[in-house]
């Protein structure tokens, strides 16, 4: 699926990704302890413990046990639903969620980037609280721009899903809309790739919305978790901070496409290998 595609700076891109850049190789030769140093000055986030794996908790996702979706959670769903659902459950019951060092400088890395964008590149209102009563969605724009109708999203990193981020941007499009701020929106990713707009119906972004919310749903209410990830994507639990924990304890069976049918959604499968090897000796 292609999800964005490429649009128009309306400021120095040359200079933005001289920026990004600087602020990642800062933050790799950094410290850990000078890392949560930095995690602690931010409003976001609250370390509660650093060890190997740091303790925090997000301030901003105070919502969901209340039924209300996060675009940001999008990207965590794409990851690994079954990861959004532990998240889940640990916010609600009250522990911390965990973070692994790569992970802690990607926060970083976060924080920093965003405070230049705000400081140096924004043309708008920053930090824009969002609401979409109809989606019962809410979030925080990193950029409201009214004079060029355009509400942003910063990406700090190169390495972002496609999917997960047109569909954050598009809903904090649909969220401005719905709330009067602007005639016309449009929605822009700022990244270090490049700045793109998305390319998806309004009807695909609610249907990600309908899939992170049942997510939270199951793990407010302690129903079966989504499966342990699939052979072909399992490399990612490498670096997953519950791999030895939560998920090792956590029940698991079938598939994401069975979990997600058994929730009522329409699959369309991956096929399965369309040809067979068979050797020709002769
Ligand atoms: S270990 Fe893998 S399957 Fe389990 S929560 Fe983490 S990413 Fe998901």
């Amino acid at each position: 699926m292609r999800a964005l595609r490429a649009a128009d700076p309306w400021f120095d891109f040359s200079e933005w990704r001289k920026v990004v850049d600087s602020v990642r190789r800062s933050v790799e030769s950094k410290q850990t302890s000078e890392l949560i140093d930095i995690v602690r000055k931010s409003d976001k986030y609250e370390v509660v413990r650093a060890g190997k794996l740091i303790e925090i908790r997000d301030t901003e996702l105070g919502w969901l046990r209340h039924g209300w979706v996060y675009p940001s959670l999008v990207n965590l769903y794409r990851r690994c639903a079954r990861q959004l659902y532990i998240e889940v459950s640990r916010i609600t019951d009250g522990k911390p969620l965990l973070v692994t060092r790569p992970q802690l400088e990607a926060m970083v890395r976060g924080i920093l980037v965003h405070e230049e964008w705000r400081k140096r590149f924004a043309i708008g209102e920053t930090e824009v609280e969002l609401v979409s009563e109809a989606l019962k969605v809410r979030g925080v724009a990193d950029e409201v721009a009214r004079s060029v109708g355009l509400v942003v999203e910063v990406k700090s990193g190169y390495g972002f899903d496609d999917v997960a981020v047109a569909v954050q941007a598009k809903l904090y499009a649909i969220m401005a809309e719905e709330m009067g701020l602007m005639d016309a929106v449009a929605a822009r990713v700022v990244s270090p790739r490049g700045v793109f707009e998305p390319a998806l119906r309004s009807d695909l972004a609610a249907s990600y919305v309908q899939r992170v919310r049942i997510v939270i749903e199951d793990a407010l209410n302690n129903r079966e978790p989504p499966p342990r990830l699939s052979p072909s994507v399992r490399s990612r639990c490498e670096t997953c901070p519950y791999r030895l924990k939560d998920c090792a304890t956590l029940k698991s069976a079938g598939t994401i496409f069975d979990w997600l049918e058994s929730r009522g959604f329409q699959v369309r499968r991956p096929q399965r290998t369309l040809l067979s090897y068979t050797s020709s000796s002769s």
